[in-house]
């Protein structure tokens, strides 16, 4: 067995984390108290890192953009966004002020503005930023991280939104610190971050991993580390396990391309033709996802129930589904 680290672990500060493996130039570390592990080194990658990301580029251009300019489809936010779905449903403060930390092309952002919340977004990416700017000219959005909103900002907020953001960050205890700072009395962090005991799935190593991924959260660590910084966790949910599957087949056939494509489409005949022809095609459109959706659950069950079997039949360990999704309010 390696060798217990002298890095201290970032959600508990135990010291003594032993060496699970490495990515790269880095290793990846696990905290025998929590169950985190964290990278080492522990550094973000810069701004211009996420800016220059091809990855980042394409998936803004051809998904967020045409979602934010047009509104999310109302069949299309469970398709896609289970964390925003939950939020909405859950019907969370509504009306309040609500701060998206990490809003990268806004299209959560936009949707939570168009439901009524009074919606400010943050993101370090500026082309993100721009990109907002240039789609949707209302919307009140900053190139900064909170910690610089802050400093520039007196407002505090009902809600802080923070969905897919605090395993990019290189000090999570910094951020709840500046989350609190930002909310009003009461207020409410809503969070949602991959899921370190999920099916492994090795097509995405390269963004599960650092420099992307600086830390990955088993239940009990996540909820410890909320807990002991000034958070009651008021809900926890994991994400249906069949959704790992489910993903795997949506990007195996490129659908976030397709969706990019087929709303883009769908924006010029809206704007062109009138109002009857554009509602034929809504319909035809929410048939073809409804049948799409089917299908790829249909066989995202299947996947996951055959993998499963497989895993008992060698002792493997169960599989829990790929994402947290936790309500925390600020504890008095
Ligand atoms: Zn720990």
């Amino acid at each position: 067995m390696e060798a217990a680290s002298s890095s201290a672990c970032p959600a508990c500060d135990s010291s003594g984390a032993r060496k699970t493996g490495a990515y790269g130039e880095y290793s990846l570390l696990r905290c025998g108290a929590c169950g985190l592990v964290f990278s080492d080194p522990l550094a973000h990658p810069s701004a211009e890192f996420y800016e220059k990301s091809e990855t980042y580029e394409k998936r803004g251009e051809m998904i967020g953009m045409p979602y934010l300019s047009e509104g999310l489809p109302e069949g299309d936010i469970d398709y896609k966004f289970w964390n925003f779905s939950k939020f909405f449903r859950d019907g969370i403060k509504p009306g309040g002020s609500l701060l998206d930390v990490g809003c990268a092309e806004g299209v959560f952002l936009g949707e939570a503005a168009k439901r009524g919340y009074c919606a400010v977004g943050i993101d370090i990416n500026r082309r993100a930023i721009e990109r907002i700017r240039a789609a949707r000219p209302g919307l009140d959005v900053h190139a900064c991280t909170l910690g610089e909103f802050l400093k520039g900002d007196g407002r505090t907020f009902d809600v802080i939104t923070s969905f897919e953001v605090l395993e990019h960050l290189e000090n999570p205890k910094e951020y709840l610190r500046e989350a609190r700072e930002a909310l009003k009395s009461g207020g409410v962090l809503v969070l949602s971050l991959p899921n370190l005991d999920r099916n492994p799935d090795y097509t995405l190593a390269k963004f599960d991993n650092p420099p992307h991924h600086l830390t990955k959260w088993p239940k009990k660590a996540i909820d410890g580390f909320l807990e002991r910084n000034g958070f009651v966790v008021e809900r926890h949910e994991i994400a249906d396990p069949r959704f790992s599957y489910y993903f795997k087949l949506i990007g195996l056939a490129r659908l976030d391309i397709l969706v990019g494509l087929r709303n883009r489409a769908f924006r010029g005949r809206k704007a062109g033709a009138g109002g009857a022809k554009a509602g034929g095609k809504e319909g035809a459109r929410r048939i073809a996802n409804s049948i799409a959706k089917k299908a790829v659950w249909t066989l995202a069950t299947l996947m996951f129930f055959a993998s499963s079997g497989l895993g008992k039949l060698t002792g493997g360990k169960p599989i829990e589904g790929p994402n947290h999704y936790i309500v925390a309010r600020l504890r008095e």
